[in-house]
C-alpha cells in the first residue's frame, strides 16, 4: 500500500500552498490529490485574483501581512511569476458610517504592523479618477501594496516547487472516504488505491463539507454563486488603476487585458452549487458600473466571456483552519468565503506549522478553529456595512 507522511485532499491554490510551506519546512512524502485531469477546475482557475490587507479583523490582516509580502518575493522564493501587480485598493465611502469604518480599520491595520494603507480625502479621489461619480464620495482608504495575483500561475509556482522538492500531485484521482483506528486517521481511499496516512487536509474547497462528512464532521462551509464580467478592450479609464470599491452598491472593478473586470456580489443569491453564468446579471452590474463610472455606459461585454465560480462561506465569513479534536490527523483549511488565493500563503504556513510543531506565529490559531462554532466563538465583524 501507498504510504504518504501528510495527505492533501484537493489541488487548488490552498492545496498547492499547503504543499509547498509543508516540503519547505522538510516535510517528507507530501501527497496531493487531486480529482480533476488538471489544477484550478475549482475555486481558484475562477478567481478575480484580488489581493489586499485592508481588513477588518486581526486575523484577516495578519494573514495578508504575511501573504502579500510572499507574493511579492515569490518569483525570488520560487522561481516561477505569481503575477502580483502592486495597483492598490481603493475603497470610495459614500456615508459617513463607511468612513467610520474605514477609519477603524486602518487603525487597526496601522498597530498591526501595515505601512501601505492611508485614508484620503474625497477631493483626492476626485483628483486621481476624475471619470468616477463622486457627488456622493466623502472619502476613502486606499493601499498601495494590495493589488492581484494571476491564481493560476500562483498555484502551478506553489505546486510544481513542492513535486521538484519531493511532494507528489495525483491527478484524475477522488477520494471517496477516510478511514479511522483507535489512534485517530489511518488511511485514504482513492480511486486509484488506499494511501495509509496519519495526516489529512482537507482543501477541497466548495466540495470541503462532503470531504469532512467522510470522517462525520459537519462543516459549515456553503457553496456560493459568485460572477464577473471581463469587458472588451476599453481605453476611457486608466489600465494603472486599482481594484475600485463603490461602497454603496459594493460594485467594483479592476483592469485586466485591455478591458476591466467587474464583480457585484448579487443579494438576491442563494446558497447551491450553481456554476452557470446567468446571462441577467449582465444588466444588474451595467446599472451599477454606469451609475458609478458614467463612461462605462458605453463599455461593450461578451456574455460568452462572463463565467461564474463557488466562494466557500463560513457563517462568519472567516477561514476554518487546523486540526479537529474529535478527528486526530484531520485537519482543515476551508471557507475562505471569497478570500482564498489572497490568503493562500498565510494559510500554507499556518497549516504546515500546526501540522509539524503543533502551534503557530503567524495568527492565534484558536480564533480560526473549526471549535469555535460549537463554542460560540465566531468572529465579529468590528462593523457591518
Ligand atoms: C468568481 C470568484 C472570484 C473570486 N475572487 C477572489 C479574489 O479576488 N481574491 C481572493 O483571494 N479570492 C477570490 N475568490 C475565492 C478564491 O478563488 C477561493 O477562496 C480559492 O480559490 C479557494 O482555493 P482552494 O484551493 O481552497 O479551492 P479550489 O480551488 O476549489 O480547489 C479545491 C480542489 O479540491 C478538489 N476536490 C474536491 N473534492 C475532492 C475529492 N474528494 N478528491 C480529490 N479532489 C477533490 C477539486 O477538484 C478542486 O480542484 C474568488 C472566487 C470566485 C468563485
Amino acid at each position: 500500500m501507498r504510504t504518504a507522511n501528510v495527505v492533501i485532499v484537493g489541488g487548488g491554490i490552498v492545496g498547492s500552498s499547503i504543499a509547498y510551506h509543508l516540503t519547505a519546512a522538510g516535510c517528507k512524502d507530501v501527497l496531493v490529490i487531486e480529482r480533476e485531469s488538471a489544477q484550478g477546475k475549482g475555486s481558484t482557475g475562477k478567481s478575480m485574483g484580488g489581493v489586499r490587507a485592508q481588513f477588518s479583523t486581526v486575523s484577516s490582516i495578519q494573514m495578508s501581512l504575511y501573504s502579500i509580502p510572499f507574493y511579492a518575493s515569490f518569483e525570488e522564493r520560487l522561481e516561477r511569476p505569481s503575477g502580483y501587480r502592486p495597483q492598490g485598493y481603493l475603497f470610495c465611502a459614500t456615508s459617513e458610517t463607511h468612513m467610520a469604518y474605514l477609519r477603524m480599520n486602518y487603525e487597526k491595520q496601522v498597530a498591526l504592523g501595515l505601512k501601505d494603507a492611508q485614508l484620503i480625502a474625497a477631493e483626492e479621489i476626485r483628483n486621481m479618477f476624475p471619470q468616477l461619480r463622486s457627488d456622493d464620495i466623502v472619502g476613502g482608504s486606499f493601499c498601495s501594496s494590495d493589488g492581484f495575483v494571476d491564481p493560476y500561475s500562483a498555484m502551478i509556482g506553489f505546486m510544481t516547487w513542492a513535486a521538484d522538492h519531493g511532494a507528489q500531485l495525483w491527478k484524475n484521482t477522488e477520494v471517496t472516504s477516510i478511514k479511522r483506528d483507535a489512534y485517530g486517521i489511518n488511511a485514504v481511499e482513492t480511486t486509484r488505491g488506499s494511501v495509509a496516512t496519519r495526516n489529512v487536509v482537507n482543501c477541497a474547497g466548495p466540495w470541503a463539507a462532503t470531504v469532512a462528512k467522510m470522517v462525520d464532521i459537519d462543516l459549515p462551509v456553503e457553496p456560493f454563486r459568485r460572477m464577473l464580467v471581463p469587458t472588451e478592450p476599453f481605453d476611457q479609464f486608466p489600465h494603472s488603476a486599482p481594484m475600485i470599491i463603490d461602497m454603496s452598491t459594493g460594485f467594483h472593478f479592476r483592469p485586466e487585458g485591455l478591458g476591466f473586470l467587474m464583480a457585484w456580489n448579487d443579494p438576491e443569491e442563494t446558497p447551491g452549487y450553481k456554476a452557470d453564468f446567468d446571462p441577467a446579471f449582465i444588466e444588474k452590474i451595467l446599472t451599477r458600473a454606469a451609475d458609478r463610472v458614467p463612461v462605462f455606459e458605453n463599455i461593450a461585454v461578451n456574455p460568452k466571456r462572463a463565467w461564474a465560480g463557488l466562494y466557500e462561506m463560513t457563517p462568519d465569513h472567516h477561514p476554518i483552519l487546523g486540526p479537529v479534536a474529535e478527528v486526530p490527523g484531520f485537519f482543515l483549511a476551508n471557507g475562505f468565503s471569497g478570500h482564498g488565493v489572497m490568503h493562500a500563503p498565510a494559510t500554507g504556513k499556518i497549516l504546515a506549522d500546526l501540522i509539524l510543531d503543533r502551534k503557530t506565529d503567524l495568527v492565534d490559531s484558536s480564533v480560526l478553529s473549526f471549535s469555535r462554532f460549537a463554542e460560540g466563538r465566531m468572529i465579529e465583524e468590528t462593523a457591518v456595512l
